[in-house]
This record gives C-alpha cells, sequence and structure tokens, in this order.
C-alpha cells in the first residue's frame, strides 16, 4: 500500500509518497523560501504562483523516485486545512484532480496533524502522548489521543516562536551577514547565537503569573527591538549595517525564547499528571515544526524530560519543517485506520481548504 502525500499550505510545495511500514518510497520539495525572504514575508499571489508552477514536476518527481504511477497508488492525500488560502488551494485541487482521474480515494489531512504525527513514521508510539509543536504559524501544546482526537492544553496567545524569531532575526538584519545568506530567520539566529553569550542582554520571563499553559512571545520580541534600537543609537549604525554584540543579542533572544518553552511545556506535563490524562508509564513528548530545528531548544528540553520522566522525541529536522512526507504519513495512518478516507466522487469535489482549522477540543481555559 503507498500513499501520496502533497503540502502546499505555506510556502513549501512537497510530495511524498511513503508505504504503510513507513517507508519514504519517494520525495520532493521545491521551496520558495529564498524569494520571500527577499521580499521581507510570504506575498500570497506570488506564493500561489509559484506552487502552481512546481506542483506538477514536484508530484511527477516523487512518483518517479518511488518508480509508480498514479494508477499504483492506494490513496492521494493532501494538506487542506490550516495555511494560507491561495497556497493551500492549489495543493487541494492537484490533489482532488489527481484522486478523481484516477479514480483512487481522497484523504484530506490537518497540517498540524500532520507535523504531530510524523515521529508514528519514525518509531513507534502509542497514543497518548504529549506534543509540542513550534513553527512559524503556531505554538502548541496537544495531547495526542487518538488518530483523530486531539485536545488543545495551551496555545499562543499572540506571536509564534517562529515568527518572532524570523521578526527578530529581520530587525536586526541577519540577511545582510553573508554567513547567513538563505537562512530562515530561527536558523541565522540559531547559527549567530553559537558564539554568543546567552545572559549577555536581560529579557523579561513572560507570563510567570499566569497558572494555564498559555505562551506569549511577542514582548521578547519588543524586548528585542528594543536592545536593537538602543545598540543602534549608542554606536551609531547606519543603514543595512548589523548592530555590534549581533551575536550575544541573537543568544540571548535564543536563550528567552528557550526558557519560556521550557517554563510552559513543564506547566502542561504537570496539568496532564495532575488530570491523569497520560499514563504515568508511558510518557513520551514529541516536539515538532520548523522551530524544532533548533539545537539548542532540543537540549534543553531533552533536560526537561530527562528530569519530569519523560521520553523526548524530535524527528530529524528537515522532518520537522515542512515536507510532503510528514502528509502522505498522516494520509496513510488515515488510510490505515478508515478515518476520514473520501472515496466518493461528490464527497471528494465538496472538500474545501480552511485556512483557520482548530486540531482539536480546547482544553486550556
Ligand atoms: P505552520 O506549521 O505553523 O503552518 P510553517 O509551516 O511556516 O508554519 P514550519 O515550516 O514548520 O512553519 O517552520 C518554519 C519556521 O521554523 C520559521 O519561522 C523558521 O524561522 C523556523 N526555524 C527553522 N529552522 C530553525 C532553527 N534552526 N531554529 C529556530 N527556528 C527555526
Ligand atoms: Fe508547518
Amino acid at each position: 500500500q503507498v500513499v501520496l502525500g502533497i503540502e502546499t499550505s505555506c510556502d513549501d510545495t512537497g510530495a511524498a509518497v511513503v508505504s504503510s511500514d513507513g517507508q519514504v518510497l519517494g520525495q520532493a520539495l521545491a521551496s520558495q523560501q529564498d524569494l520571500h525572504l527577499r521580499h521581507g514575508g510570504i506575498i500570497p499571489t506570488l506564493a500561489r504562483q509559484l506552487h502552481e508552477d512546481n506542483i506538477q514536476q514536484v508530484v511527477d518527481t516523487a512518483l518517479a523516485e518511488a518508480r509508480i504511477s498514479p494508477q499504483d497508488l492506494t490513496a492521494v492525500a493532501a494538506t487542506v486545512k490550516p495555511g494560507m488560502a491561495l497556497p493551500l488551494s492549489v495543493g487541494v485541487q492537484y490533489g482532488k484532480d489527481l484522486a478523481l482521474a484516477h479514480n483512487k480515494p481522497f484523504i484530506p489531512v490537518h497540517h498540524m496533524e500532520a507535523h504531530a504525527l510524523t515521529a508514528r513514521m519514525l518509531y513507534k508510539i502509542d497514543f497518548p502522548f504529549l506534543v509540542l509543536l513550534v513553527s512559524g504559524g503556531h505554538c502548541l501544546v496537544v495531547l495526542a489521543r487518538a488518530l483523530h482526537q486531539w485536545s488543545i492544553i495551551g496555545s499562543t496567545l499572540d506571536d509564534a516562536p517562529g515568527e518572532a524569531l524570523d521578526k527578530g532575526a529581520r530587525r536586526l538584519k541577519l540577511r545582510n551577514l553573508p554567513e547567513c545568506a538563505g537562512m530562515s530567520g530561527g536558523r541565522a539566529v540559531e547559527h549567530l547565537a553559537k558564539s554568543g553569550d546567552p545572559l549577555a542582554f536581560t529579557f523579561p520571563s513572560p507570563m510567570l503569573q499566569h497558572a494555564d499553559c498559555s505562551f506569549s512571545f511577542a514582548g521578547l520580541k519588543q524586548c528585542l527591538f528594543k536592545i536593537a534600537e538602543s545598540l543602534e543609537g549608542e554606536h551609531g549604525v547606519v543603514g543595512g549595517q548589523v548592530v555590534p554584540q549581533v551575536n550575544d543579542v541573537c543568544a540571548s533572544f535564543q536563550h528567552a525564547i528557550t526558557g519560556h518553552l521550557l517554563r510552559r511545556t513543564h506547566k502542561a506535563m504537570v496539568y496532564v499528571s495532575v488530570r491523569d490524562l497520560l499514563p504515568p508509564h508511558a510518557q513520551t513528548l514529541v516536539v515538532s515544526g520548523g522551530v524544532a530545528c533548533n539545537q539548542y531548544i532540543r537540549g534543553a528540553l531533552q533536560r526537561l524530560c530527562d528530569t519530569a520522566g519523560y521520553q523526548l522525541i524530535v524527528p530529524p529536522p528537515h522532518l520537522c519543517t515542512d515536507n510532503g512526507i510528514m502528509i502522505a504519513w498522516n494520509g496513510m495512518e488515515r488510510w490505515l485506520a478508515q478515518i476520514g478516507v473520501l472515496y466518493n466522487s461528490e464527497e471528494i469535489e465538496a472538500v474545501r481548504f480552511e485556512p483557520r482549522a482548530p486540531m482539536g477540543e480546547d482544553l486550556s481555559e
């Protein structure tokens, strides 16, 4: 059994073919990151155009690598929610058309559920388990109860961590440093932070008084903006010049974001424990989303898990950022469980993309 997965929710056109035992038989990814970095953000119409230009090639490459034709597919899966409307529309239409043309079942996929379940392709992890999703658009702690049963324990009240890192990197003009060429904001901050002092600048510790498990990154971002402004004033920085001590600034910013993630995740562990939501002998924390590529954050989470008696599972970086593999795997899990599989052509035609879609019931209040 083989499922094709298609991802176009943001700025990556991804496609992959996976088998029921979790083998990636073929995959391809066309990233628009460079172009959007130059524009300082994603322009939806441009993103749609690039998805349209690339999708055929990306799907063909994934199929060719898997040495199969669409006729051999068990089912076609595509991200239908959440994400940017225009980019999503391309993958949804392409996936539906392909399924209808070859008489294959179609499986609509939730992008964040796919991020969360990638770990199950690589390791044996039984439900329920705790998940921390940290990306460009989300910050969520959720309880994965079953394939189609998710409970939100906490989410961000403002920015996502990747968003704070990207906006921080832009404010610091990291793109003007040759050593950061082509890197996402988060990766550039991590790179520069390696030779910086994480305690050089003081950042606030957000939400210490909040009993819930929510997150907030806007205050940390604002603090970074203030530090940049005062350093620029102090040193008479002009134009596209990067502030002095940029390594220390990045290290301190990354350290503050990490500390906040750690404190809130710890709160979530306490939450699920007092409510008996996770069996004590099977405590696993899965972390995914682009920010989970960050080694500093991974290291800190590992120490938290060691102390709390949790097993930490983080997929390799190329499976943490957006890709077609995670969509194909989610499609495969749904196929094997026969949950959310559409067979009937009217049902398939009726599928619409949904820019906003919560991940499940909200337990965070
Ligand atoms: P979402 O999944 O919420 O829809 P997205 O799909 O845009 O958002 P991903 O592709 O999962 O997000 O992740 C992209 C984000 O990950 C960017 O904000 C980027 O800065 C961040 N990121 C990538 N690498 C790193 C890193 N090494 N350290 C920190 N952040 C990183
Ligand atoms: Fe994503």
